[in-house]
């Protein structure tokens, strides 16, 4: 998407990136005929609690991308079935197909194998926080040796506060962050989520990933969030989880 002030750069290579909110430089996809116009690739995470809208975020992202001929790549964790198999839902009802990781697999392999297919714009990543630490460096790699940017979408904490793997990782070695934000019912800036059973009570126990339960996830601020497992104190005095 060629914009009015990138017109005016009077260089294809400017456009608007609406991941970004600014102008930026498209990244090139890597090869010997790119010369001088290669660009650094980033790796970035953008974080959030639920219910925030990340998913909308992505797929708003990777449309703008596709409008401007350029081609994305979608990944989201195999665990999640809540759209089906293989796809990207948002709330607000858009889906759009993707690729799916699973815990054990190489994403720098399967991210080059992409790319032997053809040019990347960009790489969307949903459900970041279930990567592994060690697939995090995978996507580092990406970034750093095959010079494709990608963006991580994520959960920052669990429901007992926790920091997910995936998130903990991207959060120390992404090169750019952005919290994608939500509200609480107070109306400050939502930044924790409890989990509620079927009874709509507080659980402060359990998996730290649950799929496929009756459980329903409610963000709130940080106040709010210690009200709410206020009845669970040995969360906040400190219990071994
Ligand atoms: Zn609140």
């Amino acid at each position: 998407m060629i914009c009015a002030v990138c017109v005016a750069h009077r260089s294809p290579l400017f456009f608007f990136d609406p991941a970004l909110g600014r102008h930026a430089k498209i990244n090139l996809p890597a090869g010997p005929s790119q010369g001088k116009h290669r660009r650094m690739a980033k790796l970035y995470f953008h974080y959030s609690t639920m219910n925030a809208g990340k998913s909308t975020a992505l797929l708003q992202a990777s449309h703008n991308y596709r409008e401007g001929g350029m081609t994305t790549y979608l990944i989201t964790a195999q665990l999640d079935n809540r759209a089906g198999h293989a796809r990207i839902a948002s709330r607000i009802g858009i889906a759009q197909a993707a690729d799916t990781f699973a815990p054990g697999e190489d994403l720098f392999a399967k991210i080059a194998g992409q790319l032997a297919n053809g040019p990347i714009a960009c790489v969307f990543m949903d459900e970041a926080q279930f990567l592994t630490k060690a697939q995090v460096w995978q996507l580092a790699r990406a970034v750093d040796d095959l010079n494709v940017p990608i963006m991580c979408y994520g959960l920052r904490v669990d429901f007992q506060g926790n920091l997910f793997p995936g998130s903990a990782a991207l959060l120390a070695w992404a090169d750019e962050m952005r919290e994608v934000r939500t509200i609480c019912h107070c109306g400050k800036k939502a930044t924790m989520v409890v989990r509620k059973g079927p009874d709509g009570a507080v659980l402060s126990d359990g998996d730290q990933v649950q799929i496929g339960g009756n459980e329903t996830y409610v963000s709130l601020c940080r106040r709010h969030w210690r009200t709410a497992v206020g009845v669970h104190q040995a969360l906040i005095d400190g219990s071994p989880a």
